[in-house]
């Protein structure tokens, strides 16, 4: 294994951002001055993190390998300083049995770039009706359940997917969505979506499921993760139980804490998301609640699409939008710059709080520990376009904007696994 030496550069210890010069040798962090190095990374004006682990990402592999395949999201997940994403199970065929979970750890060990962490449906071929085989792809690896993308509407059915759940102690993340309330819906229910005459989805269709989800967790005892909270109203609740002792946990995405329902005005298909971006005042509720450390974590939600599938009327193109690559760049412009909070302040949250969540060992980048971390340069530049994003989705509306803030390195058990310009 390569021996690496890391210079001129700044390193985040957990506690604080500290000059410092270190070595990798044997995968490992050392301080220690090493005589022979094989090779030198001057990381002058960059800052060392441990890094990032992506609880939802959309790998669309196996089945829809022209939106994204193994080596495109393990490349994209690597450029944008994750070490770890968690699949969710909406593939085709579903992630629904032991197999595809076997198959899906197999290929990310195949390209070694970083870990996938498969969650598993919670009912086969997330239709709502069977609970599927939890147990079996619990023995394969899979982390968590999940009918992500669809949410379970019989309430039965949910108690039953939860019990099942918890006997193997799988971590249970729920999309919360009533579906016939948001019906033909498109884009948050409002003065925008009454303006371009689209169908909205109210507000309403995320804080049922949440309510009855809580509801749920409180009767079952059981803990719940709510993935992807878009509202203001959704976070109070959740806030709410949580004081009263219910065993729940949410999460937000960059694109909710950085774009609204106003960004949809232009009919830009490229800002279509499920839950839709909300109004300015849930936007602002929401990085409120990063900086006063009450939101569990930060999610990309990664949704890859091929760029055909964006190019139709809002009301049917496709939907999602593709993160991986910018998450970090994106929430370092919207919560560091414009919002003037320290990365060191919410770093955890797309970091060690996920992996927390997990009950995955966190990472503090210290002496003689095996460690994956990234190296970000806050002051360098660069353009988001179809060329400089690794994902095969380039559904991104930051497509030719300028970003302040780029990953230099990622560093997985000991070896690049990216480096900036090859
Ligand atoms: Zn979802």
């Amino acid at each position: 294994m390569k021996k690496l030496y890391f210079k001129n550069g700044q390193l985040y210890n957990g506690k604080e951002i500290k000059k410092s010069d270190f070595y990798v040798v044997d995968g490992k962090i050392t301080f220690k001055k090493q005589e022979k190095v094989d090779e030198i990374c001057d990381i002058k004006d960059c800052i060392v993190f441990p890094s990032l682990f992506d609880l939802h990402t959309h790998i669309r592999c196996p089945g829809e390998e022209y939106k994204e395949d193994f080596d495109s999201v393990t490349k994209a997940a690597v450029h944008g300083g994750f070490t770890d994403i968690c699949s969710m199970p909406n593939t085709k065929p579903t992630a629904d049995n032991q197999p595809i979970i076997d198959y899906i750890i197999l290929e990310g060990k195949r390209y070694n770039r970083c870990r996938i962490h498969p969650f598993g449906s919670l009912t086969v071929g997330l239709k709502g009706e069977k609970l599927s085989r939890m147990g079996l792809m619990k023995k394969s690896g899979a982390v968590g359940v999940t009918d992500d993308g669809k949410c379970i509407q019989n309430s039965v059915i949910m108690i039953r997917a939860m019990e099942y759940a918890s006997t193997y102690n799988l971590f249970i993340m729920d999309h919360a969505e009533d579906i016939n309330i948001t019906g033909t819906g498109v884009l948050n229910e409002g003065e925008i979506s009454d303006s371009l005459g689209l169908s909205g989805v109210p507000e309403i269709a995320e804080t049922i499921m949440i309510l009855r989800d809580i509801e749920m967790s409180r009767y079952l005892d059981i803990p719940i993760h709510i993935t992807h909270v878009s509202t203001k109203r959704g976070a109070e609740i959740i806030l709410k139980a949580k004081n009263e002792g219910v065993k729940i946990t949410f999460d937000v995405t960059p694109h909710h804490l950085s774009f609204t329902e106003k960004d949809c005005g232009s009919f830009n298909t490229l800002f279509k998301v499920n839950p839709p971006l909300r109004t300015e005042s849930d936007r602002k509720f929401l990085i409120k609640l990063v900086k006063s450390g009450k939101v569990d974590a930060i999610v990309t939600d990664h949704a890859p699409h091929a760029k055909f599938e964006k190019e139709y009327p809002f009301d049917q193109a496709s939907v999602g939008i593709s993160g991986l690559d910018t998450a970090f760049s994106l929430l370092y412009r919207t919560l560091t710059i414009e919002e003037g909070i320290p990365v060191e302040k919410w770093i955890d949250l797309i970091s060690n709080k996920p992996r927390k969540l997990l009950k995955i060992k966190p990472i503090t980048l210290m002496e003689n520990k095996k460690r994956d971390f990234f190296v970000f340069n806050p002051k360098e530049k660069w353009t988001v376009t179809e060329k400089t994003i690794y994902s095969k989705g380039k559904n991104t509306p930051l497509l030719g904007k300028k970003l302040k803030g780029k990953i230099k390195y990622t560093v997985f058990q000991g070896r690049i696994v990216f480096r900036d310009g090859g």
